[in-house]
């Protein structure tokens, strides 16, 4: 086993307004992300017509931030409903969380629902308590519900132990303590780092990438989106598609992306640990395992089962 020091992947979860978007664009213009004169002038995560209609995230997408040399990929999640357990999916990419909570309300219904799945999963979770500058916030009120909350969900003795990290998304400041507020997100990247652990696999097994999600691209049509369990992958190669009713396929990787800023980017290879995308298998599904010819290993899925929670928008 090696560990990929230099790469975490992180899931961020939040009640409807906590402040993800605000504080996914601060962590984008604070790390070196952007170059001098690239302005962040859309919201990160609002990007899809229906959500900025309706003003909430449905879809899932991951922006990746650096932090000196250390990549992270932080990866949203819906907090309102669960769409065909694209949470579970969500979760299964990535080793910790980002609970957001807001200084003045506190725990939220959305904040639960995903946190329990979060928990469940054994994910280690990092928390944020947003909006400190907020007129009557309480931060320290806060984290007591939070770990009451944690209590009731059954959260383990490590999962208990929580980091807390106090912030102003929209001030662009972060800090440890709840009595001095920060000057930069320099805390937030420390602790993200510190204590989300880092991918660790073996990069000369077999390759198993697991598609969590499928996108489509006007110019590439259909997406996979998963991690690279095991092995490394280049971009142009051949793979076996294990389906999940046991079906194998030949196909052929045409394109090979990782994350960048908001951006998706060619790259010629990735290994353990990293989020990828591959363009070129029309067929690629959710749940698929993409594996090397010589060693045809699929890897376990949640399974997906119908929304559980039905919204009226
Ligand atoms: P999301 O629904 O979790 O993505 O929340 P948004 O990032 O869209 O934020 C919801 C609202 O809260 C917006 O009006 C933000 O400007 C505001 N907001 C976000 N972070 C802060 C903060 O740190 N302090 C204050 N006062 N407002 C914030």
């Amino acid at each position: 086993m090696a560990t990929r020091e230099n790469l975490r992947n992180i899931a961020i979860i939040a009640h409807v307004d906590h402040g993800k978007t605000t504080l996914v664009d601060e962590l984008l213009k604070q790390s070196g992300t952007f170059r001098a004169n690239e302005v962040v002038d859309e919201r990160v995560m609002d990007s899809n017509d229906i959500e900025r209609e309706r003003g909430i995230t449905i879809l899932s997408k991951t922006t990746s931030v650096m932090y000196g040399d250390t990549k992270i990929n932080i990866v949203d999640t819906p907090g309102h409903a669960d769409f065909g357990g694209e949470v579970e999916r969500i979760l299964q990419m990535v080793d910790g969380v980002l609970l957001v909570v807001d200084a003045f309300e506190g725990c939220m219904p959305q904040t639960r629902f995903v946190l329990k799945k979060a928990l469940g999963l054994k994910k280690k979770p990092l928390v944020v308590v947003n909006k400190i500058d907020r007129e009557g916030s309480r931060p320290e009120e806060v984290v007591d519900e939070v770990l009451d909350l944690f209590i009731e969900l059954g959260a383990d003795e490590d999962q208990i132990e929580f980091p807390v990290v106090y912030a102003s998304a929209k001030g662009g400041y972060a800090s440890l303590d709840p009595h001095n507020k920060g000057t930069d997100m320099q805390p937030l990247f420390k602790e993200i780092v510190e204590e989300i652990p880092a991918p660790e696999g073996d990069p000369d097994g077999g390759l198993q990438i697991l598609i969590s999600n499928i996108d489509y691209d006007d110019y590439v049509g259909r997406i996979g989106v998963g991690r690279v369990e095991r092995g490394t992958v280049k971009n142009g190669q051949g793979a076996v598609l294990c389906g999940i009713d046991g079906t194998r396929q030949n196909v052929r990787i045409q394109k090979l992306y990782q994350y960048e800023g908001l951006k998706r980017v060619e790259t010629e290879t990735a290994t353990y640990g990293d989020l990828i995308c591959v363009s070129g298998i029309n067929s690629i599904n959710i749940g698929e395992t993409l594996c090397s010819y010589d060693c045809v290993e699929p890897l376990p899925f949640v399974k997906i089962d119908e929304p559980t929670v039905t919204m009226n928008f």
